[in-house]
């Protein structure tokens, strides 16, 4: 019943209708996934797949109570939000609730593009300024607003360029971005970064301009699972605000508890962001978004005079499956259980990298986990085809997914649902260590023969898919 034409003609209808840049996972060889449940999604063959990418499915693939949380609602009524509802005001109370200092004000979206365009809509109102101060790699959404300010899209080839209101600060990836603990060893990495934003803030400023806003996501996903070094916010936030700007966290991949911790991500750097933006996870699958402020962000906004209307932000079936969600989140102790296995998991991804020269790096926290690929420890060369050709091997013997990203797309991604446990962990360890093994002839042999020529040795029996290109996750 779930399926009602062959993988075919799927396919075939899919080449006819949609648009070629609506690029699929696992290009070559495609999943036709019918179902999900918990940490597990499962194909028209039934085979199931440990899902351990999908940070949407927050609290595991249709959970009875979201599921149940939305068909009561939409039997009853689902309208916009110019009428009263209880929902909408629970969710805003439940949201902020789980927030620091003022931000208590909630605008509702559909989508994280949506959230972090209207961020930026309160940031400039506030400000009267417009420039924005963005990372490099970063991924913001893919409305025209927010493309502006994602370098992940505008610098690949084909993409539109910057504009001049854009300013692009190096992500602060102490592995292998601009500065790292290999070529600048003892420096004051932190500072070298933060130094780098306050050179930006001064140019704009010589040039008769001012700051809207400093954006980023508190952990860079697209980036390649980025762990920015201690203090590293609160810098950059005293610096904006000192010149008038206002801070933005993008909290639409790694809020909602996935980084054990903390509720939000933000908090592992001790900082109050004055303006953050949230989806994905919020609604485990359903359209549903947030931006959410101070009541001084909020009210100067109000003072335009222009009213925000979105037809479907906020309605009943949204704010019921977002409140079904956070409940979740709680009953289940979901922000502990990521805590746990995301130790357990980054403890073990750990023990990798002395068993695997290609392991360069493994960081995280809760369940945000990367391992970075290179050709050597020494070199530090990306990996990037010996990483793509491991994600479709975990896929086609393995039926685990995970994903690949990172500016040079070498960097492995775990974000699984909430829901993951240890032995879903000790199933990854044991595939990927039969992955990784398949490379260790080639690591030995890049050691002593640096390749210059990025020809990796794969198994024979490998099958290639087609380059990736710029896959949003
Ligand atoms: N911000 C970040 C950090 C994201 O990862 C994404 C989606 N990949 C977005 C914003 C955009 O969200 P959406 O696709 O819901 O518009």
């Amino acid at each position: 019943a779930c399926e009602s034409m062959t993988k075919t003609d799927t396919i075939k209808l899919r080449n006819r209708h949609i648009g070629k840049s609506c690029q699929l996972f696992y290009r070559s060889d495609p999943l036709k996934i019918i179902r999900g449940e918990g940490q597990y999604m499962f194909d028209e063959e039934g085979t199931r797949y440990l899902d351990c990418i999908n940070n949407v499915a927050h609290v595991g693939h249709c959970h009875p109570k979201v599921v149940e949380a939305a068909r009561a609602q939409i039997g009853l009524i689902s309208t916009n939000n110019r009428f009263l509802h209880d929902e909408l005001v629970k969710c805003a109370q439940k949201l902020t609730s789980k927030m620091p200092g003022d931000l208590s004000v909630c605008f509702f979206v559909n989508s994280g593009s949506e959230a972090n365009d209207l961020a930026l809509r309160l940031a400039r109102y506030y400000t009267k300024q417009k420039d924005v101060i963005t990372l490099d790699h970063a991924y913001h959404g893919h409305l025209t607003s927010v493309m502006e300010i994602s370098p992940y899209k505008f610098n690949k080839p084909g993409g539109d360029p910057k504009p001049d209101f854009v300013h692009v600060a190096s992500c602060p990836d102490t592995y292998r971005g601009r500065y790292n603990v290999k070529n600048c060893p003892d420096q004051d990495l932190c500072k070298l970064y933060t130094t780098e934003v306050d050179e930006i803030i001064k140019n704009i400023k010589s040039n008769g301009k001012g700051v809207a806003a400093f954006i980023a996501e508190s952990l860079q996903s697209c980036g390649g699972q980025i762990i920015p070094p201690a203090g590293y916010f609160d810098s950059i936030y005293r610096s904006v605000r000192e010149a008038g700007g206002v801070t933005i966290a993008d909290e639409v991949q790694v809020g909602f508890g996935r980084v054990g911790t903390h509720y939000f991500a933000f908090e592992t750097q001790h900082v109050i962001p004055d303006i953050v933006t949230v989806a994905k996870p919020m609604g485990n699958g359903h359209p549903v978004g947030a931006v959410v402020t101070t009541p001084k962000i909020a009210e100067r906004f109000a003072t335009s005079g222009v009213a925000y209307f979105n037809t479907y932000g906020g309605n009943p079936v949204s704010c019921a499956i977002a409140n079904a969600v956070m409940d979740v989140i709680d009953e289940e102790k979901l922000q502990e259980n990521a805590l746990i296995v995301g130790q357990y998991l980054l403890e073990n991804s750990l023990q990798l990298m002395k068993e695997f020269e290609m392991v360069g790096d493994v960081r995280g926290t809760g369940l945000f986990v990367g391992i970075e690929l290179v050709k050597s420890k020494e070199c530090r060369q990306a990996a990037t085809a010996e990483a793509n050709a491991i994600v479709d091997r975990m896929k086609n013997v393995h039926h685990i997914l995970i994903s690949s990203d990172g500016p040079d797309d070498n960097v492995l991604k775990l974000k699984p649902p909430m829901v993951f446990n240890i032995e879903n962990a000790k199933e990854f360890l044991t595939a990927i260590r039969e992955c990784l093994g398949q490379y260790q002839s080639t690591e030995k042999k890049s050691i002593s023969a640096p390749q210059t020529n990025g020809v990796c040795n794969l198994p024979s029996n490998h099958k290639f898919t087609e380059k990736k290109e710029i896959l949003v996750k």
